[in-house]
């Protein structure tokens, strides 16, 4: 390892600092769709609470059609019943138990009528909702022309600020690069500087043959309290 290999991380940290600040701009735009995002996600529920309802309709009717079979060929028996009769007694009987079978049956058909009623309304609340979804992408792509319009000029610097990053790290040797890409998982800015024999960043001393390393540039190190890599300050000139 040499100078030179250290020489691209400084600017590598600084080009990611300021990527990072163009992309906390850029997200403090998307708050734009806030309003749509939670108007949406009332949406999404009514969907999916409407169609839970539209099942649970459909399964009814299926019973209530069950049902209602039944009930009709218990009255086709019954009435068949009524004509065999030999006394009034039994007569009263059967005309009672028709009369109660009407009845069932047409409440069930009541029944029945306002499900279908429901139904209908149920699935016209969907189109609704569907229509609204489609709107929603519209609105959420002309939302996100309107940030990428007005924004122009902090995506372009950001896109060149990314061309730039990956060049230097290009230009990085691969054991350099692998330790920075592992210390950026837990610190924004990984480098510190060696500051006459102490770390700069907490400010740690730094035994002698440490020191030794990182000014010849002949080892990558790192501070033994807060594991930043450390960079001899002569790196700069
Ligand atoms: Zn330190």
């Amino acid at each position: 390892m040499k100078k030179e290999d250290f020489v691209p991380l400084l600017e590598i940290q600084s080009v990611e600092r300021k990527i990072q600040n163009i992309t906390s701009s850029i997200e403090k735009e998307n708050h734009r769709f806030d309003q749509l995002n939670s108007l949406n996600q009332k949406n999404e529920i009514k969907i999916k609470e409407t169609k839970e309802r539209v099942e649970v309709i459909i399964n009814s009717l299926e019973d209530n059609e069950k049902q209602l079979d039944q009930l009709s060929e218990s009255l086709i028996i019954k009435e068949k019943e009524m004509m065999k009769v030999r006394t009034n007694n039994e007569l009263i009987k059967i005309e009672v138990e028709i009369k109660k079978t009407r009845e069932q049956i047409n409440l069930l058909e009541e029944s029945m009528l306002s499900l279908l009623d429901e139904e209908e309304q149920k699935k016209g609340d969907l189109d609704q909702f569907n229509i609204f979804n489609q709107n929603f992408k519209n609105s959420y792509e002309e939302i996100q022309k309107d940030i990428e319009k007005e924004n122009y000029q902090l995506f372009n610097q950001k896109k060149s600020l990314e061309t730039h990053l990956n060049n230097l790290y290009r230009d990085l040797p691969k054991e350099i690069s692998d330790v920075y890409v592992t210390l950026k998982k837990k610190h924004t800015s990984p480098i510190a500087f060696l500051e006459t024999n102490r770390c700069g960043s907490c400010k740690t001393l730094i035994d002698h043959l440490s020191i030794k390393s990182i000014e010849s540039f002949s080892a990558i190190v790192l501070c033994p309290t807060c594991k930043k890599a450390l960079v001899a300050t002569s790196v700069q000139y």
